[in-house]
């Protein structure tokens, strides 16, 4: 597996790992840049969040996967924006999460998934669908907010105790607009 640094791939710094799935498209409303552009750097996303099939996905794979990020990501910005969601993209959330049969296991340093070797990168998506659904169906869904960001647009959920959050994270977009206004003063 190639080495380079996962970090400096991806963004991870997003609480929630499904929307941390969804900012593997950064600046949605400027330039939109992929970050999925090929199958190995799929399974390095899944890798660094502990979700490492073992096995290089296939570029049907790649596709069903960009799919669901999309439509995890089309949910979440539709319920941040008081929209009724497509129902295309339920039934697309719903297939993966029902698809793969991730199992979870503690062991002592907490939990994992175990992906089980039938299906190891459709249980990985499975894992990312479910958490998906959690969020997006539990009480939280009042809480999914769209970042503002310059180009941003990345889903976060807002826990803080105001609810005035207004970043995908403090140390990009919310350090970018701390910069910018003081900028803008001097
Ligand atoms: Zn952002």
């Amino acid at each position: 597996m190639e080495t380079s640094h996962p970090q400096a791939l991806f963004r991870l710094d997003n609480e929630t790992l499904a929307f941390r799935y969804t900012a593997t498209v950064s600046h949605r409303t400027g330039d939109p840049l992929e970050r999925l552009d090929d199958p190995v750097k799929l399974r390095q996303w899944l890798a660094a969040n502990d979700l490492d099939p073992g096995v290089i996905p296939t570029s049907d794979q790649l596709d069903q996967a960009r799919q669901l990020r999309e439509a995890i990501y089309r949910l979440g910005a539709t319920l941040a924006d008081g929209q009724p969601p497509a129902q295309l993209d339920l039934d697309r959330v719903n297939s993966a999460a029902a698809a793969g049969t991730p199992s979870p296991v503690l062991d002592a340093d907490g939990m994992r998934w175990s992906l089980g070797s039938e299906d190891p990168v459709g249980a990985a998506l499975a894992v990312l669908a479910r958490n998906a659904i959690e969020v997006l169906g539990s009480p939280t869904r009042q809480r999914i907010k769209t970042c503002e960001g310059p180009d941003c647009a990345g889903l976060f959920v807002d826990t803080s105790r105001a609810g005035a959050r207004r970043w995908c994270s403090m140390n990009t977009c919310g350090n970018k607009n701390k910069k910018d206004r003081l900028r803008a003063k001097s």
